[in-house]
């Protein structure tokens, strides 16, 4: 079989534990298999990363950002392979560019285009285990690209689909896809499994077990995932088509805390106004997510959405230039909100979900600044700092730790 395995940053921390992933790759390969394996940068090294660049600019160009962070993974693959050596085994390192991994040119953001498999295959028919570089891609003027913060798993995903593979298995930190980040609540059950649109929603809204485009790249590819542990051999969780269990009518809690809302206030209460502010947004590929319109009064109104912490500044110098043309009186800034989501396949025919989901915030005097919905989700838009109490609440109202025991 053909098995692409990807260790996330805290799993390859350092030497003792690159050591322990090393064996377990040395598992798999001994089981008979081919084996690829996908790796992230050590720990905290693409935080450190960012940090160092900030000190020396704040504000630095994107193509710099990328050659730096895409370093880190460099330095996994390469140590992985030197510890592989050391056990006896054959094994070689690879960057995007040996790869051939081809992106789009938006540096930090970059979407994988094409994977030339040629160098892979050739390496595995040497009996090689081979290491790529997550995260990291090249575009079409050969400069080094990244692929958005947790960028690794698309990776994985996307070598899996190229390669046609048998496999693709995620290990990170915890034992698989949880009903809620099990850092911020500790009875959180695991899921067996969970279907491609759930995990997708949940990726989106903050959950970061799984960058949302390699969910996504799975579900077009239709490559089951399993998430579980590097540190243990619990059962982990399957990412796949369709649940076999009754949909369930929340699957699971997620927060998203890297999110700014932008409030334009007084503006002209005439028609084609949201148009016009969401159409110079979209230009500027700037997304826009929860939107509120207030009621007209005395010939004006107010429009607040929320968009990326890292697009808000873009997105206020935009807007700041258009403003007068628009009609807009004041623009106003908030990051000190956050966004709590519930997912789940089963509330689409269920009545009453959003008010359970309400009751709980309620319970807690959680006030909701903005509401959306979906098929499959409901957002509210909260306090940042309620974030935590606010997922435990909802968690407990839905009664999610039961799972545990089914
Ligand atoms: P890696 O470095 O392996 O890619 P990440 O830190 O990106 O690991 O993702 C794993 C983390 O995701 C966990 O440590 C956990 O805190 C967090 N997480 C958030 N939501 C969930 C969830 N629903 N289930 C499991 N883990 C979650
Ligand atoms: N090292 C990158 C990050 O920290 C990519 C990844 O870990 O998947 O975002
Ligand atoms: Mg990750």
């Amino acid at each position: 079989m053909l098995i692409v395995q990807k260790f996330g940053g805290s799993s390859v921390a350092d030497a003792q534990r690159i050591f322990n992933v090393a064996n377990r790759i040395i598992d798999t390969k001994n089981e008979d298999n081919q084996v690829v394996v996908v790796l992230s940068a050590q720990g905290d090294t693409t935080d450190d990363l960012i940090d160092k660049a900030k000190e020396i600019n704040p504000k630095p160009a994107k193509r710099e950002m990328d050659m730096l962070l895409a370093t880190g993974e460099q330095q996994s693959v390469a140590l992985m392979a030197m510890a592989l050596n050391a056990l006896g085994y054959n094994a070689i390192s690879l960057n995007a560019f040996q790869v051939q991994l081809t992106t789009t040119s938006d540096y930090s953001n970059a979407k994988i285009k094409d994977i030339d498999t040629e160098r892979i295959k050739r390496e595995l028919a040497r009996d090689n285990i081979v290491l790529v570089a997550g995260f990291q891609g090249v575009n079409i003027f050969n400069d080094v690209t990244t692929l958005g913060r947790g960028g690794s798993d698309t990776t994985a995903v996307a070598i899996a689909a190229a390669l046609n593979a048998d496999a693709c298995e995620i290990y990170t930190d915890v034992d698989g896809v949880y009903t809620a980040d099990p850092r911020i609540v500790k009875d959180a059950s695991k899921l067996e499994e969970i279907s491609y649109d759930e995990m997708l929603e949940l990726a989106s809204l903050g959950s970061k077990v799984l960058h949302n485009r390699s969910v996504e790249l799975a579900k077009k590819y239709h490559i089951p995932l399993v998430v579980r542990s590097s540190f243990n051999k619990v059962s982990g969780t399957v990412v796949k088509e369709d649940s076999k269990m009754e949909k369930m009518l929340v699957s699971g809690v997620a927060a998203d805390k890297d999110i700014t809302r932008i409030s334009l206030l007084n503006i002209e209460d005439t028609p084609g106004k949201a148009f016009e502010v969401f159409s110079i947004l979209g230009r500027n590929d700037i997304s826009v997510d929860i939107i509120l319109q207030s009621i007209g009064r005395d010939g004006t109104k107010d429009i607040s959405f929320t968009v990326a912490k890292s697009d808000a500044d873009a997105a206020c110098e935009i807007l700041e230039k258009y403003k007068d043309k628009i009609g807009v009186g004041t623009i106003s800034l908030d990051d000190n909100v956050a966004k709590l989501s519930i997912v789940g396949a089963g509330m689409a025919t269920h009545a009453g979900v959003a008010s359970l989901m309400f009751e709980a915030l309620y319970d807690a005097r959680i006030n909701i600044s903005m509401i959306s919905t979906s098929e499959i989700k409901i957002s509210v838009l909260i306090n940042k700092d309620d974030v935590e109490l606010g997922m435990r609440a909802i968690h407990q109202k839905f009664n999610l730790a039961a799972l545990n025991s089914l």
